[in-house]
């Protein structure tokens, strides 16, 4: 999950523990999350060919794991970030620490479905419009609004068990910031096209149970991408 930027925006800090996790961390393995990535979505391996740690083992400040292209290690750096395409996949880069001692299990859960989904997305397997507009900022935000909606609503239908209140709390931020963000750019550039986005990104009171829900789900209607100001 990136907490910031999807890709192409941070900065390569370039940090080498040696395996180190937070003190009294669960310390999580590719393995593990490769286990819990299985137990969730059995066809996760169409869409992440590999989970392993990245050019470093301790997470760096603003990022939880992330996708890279194969052989990519920090998914913070524009030229490992993940392809986009029809039967892509990507490589999941996770941390010792990249669930810290007092997350839940459903946040666990969540993490792991949130990758799942932006690699699903990336390789097109789902009906919903890719997107590459040019500036980075927008696709961070329209990317990372679509993940981050998609485990709102899982989180919301008990897919993950009980999450924190905090931890709701951050899911919902993450989804907001993302959603206005993009919403503030395609208003911007052609407002005509929310009529297109808007139906994939529900507004965050409606996915955070401040606003009642939408009564069906808008997150898998096929897609006429005739309005984007551009799709790739
Ligand atoms: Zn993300």
């Amino acid at each position: 999950m990136r907490r910031a930027a999807h890709w192409g925006l941070g900065v390569l800090i370039g940090l080498s523990f040696a395996g180190q996790a937070t003190a009294g961390g669960p310390d999580l393995t590719p393995d593990q999350a490769a286990a819990l990535l299985a137990s969730m979505h059995p066809d996760y391996t169409r869409y992440i060919r590999e989970v392993r740690y990245g050019d470093s083992r301790a997470r760096p400040a603003t990022l939880y794991a992330g996708l890279v292209r194969r052989g990519g290690e920090d998914p913070r750096d524009p030229a490992d970030g993940p392809i986009l395409g029809r039967g892509a996949s990507n490589d999941l880069i996770v941390y010792t620490d990249t669930f810290e001692p007092w997350r839940t299990v459903a946040w666990r859960r969540l993490v792991i479905d949130h990758e799942y989904f932006h690699a699903r997305h990336f390789a097109k397997g789902f009906n919903l419009p890719t997107v590459g507009f040019g500036l980075p900022q927008a696709d961070t935000d329209y990317y990372e609004a679509m993940a981050w909606g998609y485990v709102l609503e899982r989180a919301g239908d008990g897919a993950y068990g009980e999450l924190a209140a905090r931890e709701r709390a951050e899911a919902a931020a993450r989804y907001e910031e993302h959603y206005d963000g993009f919403h503030r750019f395609v208003m911007k550039a052609q407002p005509s096209a929310w009529a297109h986005y808007g139906r994939f990104l529900p507004e965050p009171g409606a996915l955070t149970g401040t606003t009642p829900r939408p009564a069906a789900s808008t997150r898998t209607e096929e897609t006429s991408p005739a309005a984007a100001p551009a799709t790739r």
